[in-house]
Order: C-alpha cells, then structure tokens, then sequence
C-alpha cells in the first residue's frame, strides 16, 4: 500500500487533500474512488485511509483504520554537518533520513567554503526538508526530520553540548567510535558533528572537545564528507542497537 505524509494532523475521519497531493494521486499515480494508502502525520499516527471522492483539484479520503508499524528509535540522534558544496547536503539529508535521524542541523564552520544569504539559506531548508519528507515515506519512517535553518559553530556547540552523547568526527582522532559508545549505550540523544569537504580546524576540535564533546575516528582513512556522515550515523545506530526496530 502507498504511503504518504501529510502535513497536517489526521484528527476527523474525512480527509481532504488538494493541489499537489491531488496531482500526485489523481494524475501521476493515478489512484481511484476505492483505493486504499497509508496516511502518516507529523506526529507520526498513521491510518489506512480510503478514496471517497475526487475532484478536478481534490481528494478526499476517509480513515478507516489506525495503521501501527514499527516504533521511531527511542533515541534521538540530531547530525550537525557542515554544509559541503553543490548537491552534496541532498545527499546526505536523504540517507541520513533513510538512517532514523529525527533533527539535521547544516552548520558553517571556518572552512565552509559555501556562502549562503538569510534567503538563500531559507530556500535550501526548504528544499532540503522535502527531500527528508519523501526520503521518510520512500523508508517507511513515520517521523520526517526536522531540517534546521544553518547555524555558525559556534551556535552549533551551544545545541550540541546538550545531548547526553556528543561525537564529533574528526580524521586526527586517536580512538575508535567503538571504544566511545562501549559507556554510553541507553542514551536519549545523541549529536553527531561531521565538518564540510576541508574539514574542522583545529581549534573548532578543541573548543568542542572542552564543551564535552568526544572526538572519534572512523579509522586512518579519510572519507568525503558526505561517506563519513552516513558511515558516522549508522555505526551510531548500530552501535546503540537502534538498527534493529
Ligand atoms: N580536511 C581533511 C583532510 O583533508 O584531511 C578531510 C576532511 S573530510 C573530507 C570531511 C569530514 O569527514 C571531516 O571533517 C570529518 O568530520 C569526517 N571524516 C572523514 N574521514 C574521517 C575519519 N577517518 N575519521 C573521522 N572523521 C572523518
């Protein structure tokens, strides 16, 4: 059964949908009257819903059944990431979506070499939160994840100092993401830091690591930006056993 978000709260048993839902699934998918989809909320409820009626620009559906699949990781795992050039965050937005993160924070860092204006940052958020919104119904997640406007680093180690679990990538790193969580296995939430193409300097290491952070290595090899954030996501995830709902 097709699945899909909806942007606002399934609360009434009849839905409507208009616009580009209605144009999904009247011309592209070509759905009919009778048709059973999944609907997902931001909430994360998620109901069978039926095809009711159809009109030029609308849908409209009713909730038959409330649908319960798997459960969100009880963790929540935010990715600080350094926004790296061109196409690359899209990549990244879409696997680490794929992945289970709930939050992905693009952050400038002194070696950011992507300069973005209020407007321009506004409009990548937002193309960026709908590559997170399709990469969560393509994975069956029920939760899309929350794609912050870019902070400065040093915004950034303000949130990050919050999490229970702060791990920063870094290739000059000594100890292995392994030896790091072996402690730190039932924690709520986790913040994950991977710089951009040029990576951290130094001293955004070392500010990092007084503000709390562990530094961590994926091993002696370095890896493009957007390999070592999803190798960096995943291994947190399977490392803290949330691979497995
Ligand atoms: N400027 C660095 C250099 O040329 O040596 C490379 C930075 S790398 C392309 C981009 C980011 O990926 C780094 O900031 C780091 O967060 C992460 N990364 C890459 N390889 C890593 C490794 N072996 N261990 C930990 N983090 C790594």
């Amino acid at each position: 059964m097709r699945r899909f978000i909806v942007p606002f709260n399934l609360t009434s048993e009849n839905v409507t949908l208009t616009e580009d839902f209605a144009h999904r699934f009247l011309r592209v998918l070509r759905l009919k009257v009778g048709d059973r989809v999944l609907l997902c909320d931001p909430r994360g409820s998620e109901w069978v819903a039926e095809i009711v009626g159809a009109g030029d620009k609308t849908v409209r559906l009713k909730l038959i059944e409330r649908h319960f699949s798997q459960l969100e990781p009880k963790t929540h795992v935010t990715l600080f990431q350094g926004i790296p050039k061109g196409e690359k965050m899209d990549f990244i937005v879409q696997k680490a979506t794929e992945l289970g993160v709930q939050r992905i924070v693009p952050m400038f860092t002194k070696r950011t070499v992507v300069q973005l204006s209020p407007e321009r940052a506004k409009s990548k958020c937002e193309r960026w939160q709908r590559v997170a919104t399709s990469a969560t119904e393509q994975s069956g997640g029920k939760i899309v994840p929350d794609i912050a406007l870019p902070l400065t680093f040093r915004q950034a180690l303000e949130e990050a100092s919050h999490a229970d679990l702060w791990l920063l990538f870094y290739e000059g790193a000594e100890k292995p993401l392994r030896e790091i969580l072996q402690p730190h296995q039932n924690v709520n939430d986790v913040a994950i830091m991977v710089g951009p193409e040029g990576g951290f300097d130094p001293s955004e290491v070392a500010m990092a690591q007084q503000k709390g952070a562990k530094v961590v290595s994926l091993g002696k090899r370095i890896l493009r930006t957007e390999t070592a954030a999803i190798v960096a996501v995943a291994l947190v995830l399977y490392e803290l056993g949330l691979l497995e709902h």
